[in-house]
C-alpha cells in the first residue's frame, strides 16, 4: 500500500469507529494490566468473564496479592494457561507493591520487567492506559498489515516497526486499536470478509484469499 492509500485506510477506520476501545472490561490501570495478562492466547470475552467476578472481591495489588495462588486459579480457571498465569498475576502484584507503590509503571522496561508482561502487553498498556502512540502487534494485527500492504514483515517486531514508520502521527495513537478490530472481525484469518470491508480498493491483496467456485 502506497502512502497516500495508507492515510486514507486510517482516515476511513476513523470515520467508521472515531473512539476506538479495547474489549477488554477495565476500571483502573492495574485492572487493564491484569486483565492484558490474561488475555494472552485467550479471548477478550473469556477475560472479561472472569475479571467481572474476580474484581468485584479483589481489584487492587493488595487484594489481589491477599488472595493467594489457589483462591485467584479458582476466578481465573476458564482462562487458558490459568496456573502461569495465576502465578505471574500474583508475583507482579508483588512487585508493583514493593518497587512503585502499588501503582502501574510507566515505562516500557519497567513494565516489561513484570512477570507476564512482554512486549505486546507492555505496549498495550503504555498506549491505552497512558496514552503513548505504540502500536501492540498480536495476532490480529500482524495478519492485517500483511494483508493489506499498511506494514508488511517477517516477524511481530518487524511489523511493529514498520507500523510505526508509515501509520500517519495523527492515527498512531488509535491505529491499535483499529487494526485489531479489522483483523477480528473483518479480515479475519480463514476466510476474510473482502466483499463487506472498507478497504477493498485499496488493499494489497483483496478477494485474492476468496477460493473460487467450481462451475
Ligand atoms: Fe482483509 Fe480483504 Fe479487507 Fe484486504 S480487503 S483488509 S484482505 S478483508
Amino acid at each position: 500500500m502506497k502512502p497516500r492509500q495508507i492515510a486514507t485506510a486510517f482516515k476511513r477506520l476513523q470515520k467508521q469507529n472515531p473512539n476506538p476501545r479495547t474489549e477488554l472490561n477495565y476500571e483502573s490501570e492495574f485492572e487493564l494490566l491484569i486483565a492484558v495478562i490474561l488475555s494472552a492466547q485467550a479471548t477478550d470475552v473469556s477475560v472479561n468473564l472472569a475479571t467481572n467476578k474476580l474484581y468485584a472481591v479483589a481489584n487492587t495489588p493488595h487484594s489481589i496479592r491477599a488472595l493467594g495462588v489457589e483462591k485467584l486459579k479458582q476466578y481465573i480457571k476458564t482462562i487458558g494457561l490459568f496456573n502461569t498465569k495465576a502465578n505471574n498475576v500474583i508475583k507482579t502484584c508483588g512487585i508493583l507493591i514493593e518497587n512503585h507503590n502499588g501503582e502501574v509503571p510507566q515505562t516500557r522496561e519497567e513494565l516489561e520487567a513484570l512477570p507476564g508482561v512482554g512486549r505486546k502487553t507492555a505496549n498495550v498498556i503504555l498506549n491505552t492506559a497512558f496514552g503513548q502512540p505504540t502500536i501492540a502487534v498480536d495476532t490480529h494485527i500482524f495478519r492485517v498489515s500483511n494483508r493489506t500492504g499498511i506494514a508488511p514483515g517477517k516477524d511481530v517486531v518487524a511489523v511493529e516497526k514498520a507500523l510505526l514508520e508509515a501509520v500517519p502521527e495523527r492515527f498512531k495513537i488509535d491505529a491499535h486499536h483499529w487494526l485489531i478490530l479489522l483483523g477480528r472481525y473483518t479480515c479475519v484469518a480463514r476466510k476474510p470478509k473482502c466483499e463487506t470491508c472498507l478497504l477493498n480498493d485499496i488493499c494489497d491483496t483483496a478477494f485474492s484469499w476468496v477460493t473460487p467456485s467450481k462451475t
